[in-house]
């Protein structure tokens, strides 16, 4: 979200990390996503922006399944392993200025699933 707000551009995985993680680890409506990158993206295009938040989100009609949720730890040692981007914005990483988890993978994780499930059957 620093990249996001300091220079209107965000890498399209980092996009895809950020949308599932308000929509599936906070449980945030994707509207909500959708409508902040409206007003912050550089390169903003409707169907773009609209259609790629609801395939993160799980919803619409090219939604990713559901159950795909990122993990952005594993996300960011797969894509990169040696920190560059990451410490970029993020320069307290590892430090005790570092802030705790705002919610625990694992749980938002089952928490999401359990959601998700319960919904798609009681609609
Ligand atoms: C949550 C989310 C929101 C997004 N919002 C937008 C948006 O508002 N506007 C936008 O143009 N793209 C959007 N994208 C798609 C993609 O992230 C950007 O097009 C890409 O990051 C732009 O960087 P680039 O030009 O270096 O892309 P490159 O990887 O070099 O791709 C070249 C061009 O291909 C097109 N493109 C690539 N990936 C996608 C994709 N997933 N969906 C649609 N077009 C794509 C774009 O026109 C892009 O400029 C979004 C993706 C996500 C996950």
């Amino acid at each position: 979200m620093r990249e996001l707000n300091a220079t209107g551009f965000m890498h399209n995985r980092v996009r895809m990390v950020t949308a599932s993680f308000l929509t599936k680890h906070l449980l945030i409506d994707w509207r909500w996503g959708e409508a902040y990158f409206a007003t912050k993206l550089l390169d903003f295009e409707l169907a773009s922006n609209n259609g790629n938040w609801q395939w993160a989100a799980g919803t619409g009609c090219d939604a990713a399944p559901y159950f795909r949720i990122f993990n952005p730890a594993s996300q960011a040692k797969k894509f990169d392993p040696a920190g560059v981007y990451v410490r970029k914005w993020v320069p307290e990483l590892d430090t005790p200025d570092y802030p705790q988890p705002i919610v625990d993978h694992q749980f938002a994780r089952e928490r999401a699933l359990k959601t998700y499930k319960f919904a798609l059957s009681n609609n």
